[in-house]
């Protein structure tokens, strides 16, 4: 068998599960992955053989694969590649379903002298990616107002202004800051401001398009990066969130929705920007629009 060749280096580490057996389904090697998946050590497997049933392969109808129907034998015997999805008995004795996948091995001479299983834990596989989403949504996410929070602001700026170094392209960014906030918050109560910080969140993120970012700058403030090439485009942008904005309102009671209105600084973003150059003109803008007479924009 020395004339098989497997890469030691890599596959002790696969995630995946990896065997191989000789012709008499003999276990010459099992890797890291497999000890994981199965619970069964290398010491365990190697030179034992296959067909003694140890992981006792079974298919969907609960019919043992060993002895008949077993792919790695019948890759042996045709070396065609099969694939299939069968239930590994764990050393603890549960079933864990596995996709497999079984391939021959070739000596110099196009002789079948081995067979190779792979078999990834699909459960595990699962869980593993729905848990990556998970986290990577809160790393991302500002939790009151569940629009992007600033970190992912800065990672998503950072990224569009290497584009706009390479390509030469402009995007426009926009800082909107809520007017009189704390008079909401002192009349009203925090509770009432977290709650009207949440409906403008939403109604800026559900009023631009799904190029365009809105995160949580900090406090009431908002930044959201635009997909546009011209001021005239920006402002078009701006004048409409500020109006929905405006024609938003959070219902206190039957007598009494409160309603708040935004100040819009915004500039385009060129290559010859920083981003502090950048965030620096909207906000100098936002607070031209401040001391003009709020609920307005101002985008140069
Ligand atoms: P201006 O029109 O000049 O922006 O007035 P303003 O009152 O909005 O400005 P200021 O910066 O003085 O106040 C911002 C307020 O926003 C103060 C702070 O209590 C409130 N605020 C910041 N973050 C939150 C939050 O997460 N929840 C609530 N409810 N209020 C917040
Ligand atoms: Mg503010
Ligand atoms: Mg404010």
């Amino acid at each position: 068998m020395d004339d098989i060749k497997y890469n030691d280096d890599l596959i002790p580490y696969l995630y995946e599960g990896v065997y191989v057996v000789d012709c008499n389904r003999k276990i010459l090697f099992w890797n890291e992955g497999s000890v994981r998946i199965t619970g069964y050590s290398q010491a365990e497997m190697v030179n034992s053989y296959c067909y003694q049933n140890i992981l006792q392969h079974v298919d969907e109808k609960g019919t043992l694969l060993c002895l008949e129907g077993c792919p790695l034998n019948a890759t042996l015997q045709d070396g065609k590649i099969r694939e299939a999805r069968v239930f590994l008995k764990h050393k603890d004795g549960y079933r864990i379903p596995v996709m497999v996948k079984t391939l021959p091995i070739y000596d110099g001479e196009q002789h079948i002298v081995a067979a190779i299983e792979v078999f990834t834990d699909e459960r595990f596989q699962k869980e593993i990616y729905h848990e990556n989403i998970e986290l990577k949504d809160k790393l991302h996410t500002d939790p009151l107002t569940l629009v992007a929070n600033r970190n992912f602001f800065d990672f998503q700026i950072n990224k569009r202004l290497e584009e706009a170094r390479l390509f030469g392209n402009k995007f426009g960014i926009l800082m909107i800051d809520i007017d009189h906030f704390k008079k909401v918050n002192d009349t009203y109560g925090h509770l009432v401001g977290d709650e009207i910080l949440k409906i403008v969140a939403h109604t800026l993120s559900s009023n631009v398009k799904k190029t365009d970012m809105v995160s949580r700058w900090g406090g009431e403030e908002f930044i959201a990066i635009i997909d546009v090439a011209s001021n005239e485009e920006l402002t078009a942008i701006a004048e409409r969130l500020r109006t929905l904005v405006a024609a938003s309102g959070y219902k206190l009671n039957a007598d009494k929705t409160i309603q708040v209105t935004i100040s819009v600084g915004g500039t385009l973003v060129t290559k010859e920007d920083t981003i502090k150059s950048a965030i620096t003109r909207a906000d100098d803008n936002m607070y031209y629009a401040k001391q003009n007479g709020r609920n307005q924009s101002k985008i140069v």
